[in-house]
């Protein structure tokens, strides 16, 4: 299985609207491989608004949600917590990613607690170890600990910008493990696990 997640309209260099509605034309399955077609939608305001509405986001197979540069307009860590928590209560929302991003800080202790309340998975990224959002190792180091410790859920990323880096998850997985996070709390470790997930989500929605 593979999840296409390309950010959000609102980044620099983002695809248009259009590109999201036309992966309804995708099909399903490649060569053998499950096709999610999915969204890493920018957080927006304090509110946690996305930029991409409800039209869009409900017909996401995937919904991933997280901070960028040139999106979201502060830094300040009381705003961004609030921004993260919010963000979580979208019921469109499958997963937050690189929340150990510097530049945009959050209070852990509060993101990881309602993470694991709601069943929220937070990602362990794989690009945060390879100089992406610099300064992120650290922090996701110190996360994953939290969450190997609070028994929230997560999900391991790649966050592939390029081919040759699909499902290359070993710093992530590295992270995980030293971390002691523990198998079952990890979401992408079948390919039912995921389907049971975001299947369960949009069931919840329809009532
Ligand atoms: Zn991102």
């Amino acid at each position: 299985m593979i999840a296409i997640t390309d950010h959000g309209p609102a980044l620099p260099g983002g695809p248009h609207l259009y590109y999201f509605g036309n992966q309804r034309v995708l099909p399903d399955e490649i060569g053998g491989v499950r096709v999610l077609k999915g969204v890493e939608a920018n957080i927006m305001n304090e509110k946690g608004e996305l930029d991409l509405d409800q039209y869009y986001l409900e017909r996401m197979d995937i919904v991933l949600a997280g901070f960028h540069a040139q999106c979201f307009p502060t830094s300040d860590r009381d705003i961004c917590t609030k921004a993260m928590l919010n963000t979580m209560e979208n019921p469109y929302v499958d997963i937050i990613v690189h929340p150990g991003n510097p530049e945009f800080p959050v209070d852990y202790e509060a993101v990881i607690k309602r993470a694991a309340e709601k069943g929220m998975p937070l990602e362990i990224n794989n690009s945060s170890f390879c100089g992406s959002r610099r300064g992120s190792g650290d922090n996701c180091c110190e996360i994953a600990g939290m969450i190997a410790a609070g028994g929230g859920p997560v999900v391991i990323g790649s966050d592939a910008h390029f081919a040759r880096d699909v499902g290359r998850f070993e710093h992530a997985i590295e992270t995980a493990l030293a971390a002691g996070i523990k198998e079952e709390q990890v979401l992408n470790t079948s390919v039912e696990k995921i389907l049971n997930y975001l299947g369960r989500k949009k069931h919840l929605l329809r009532e």
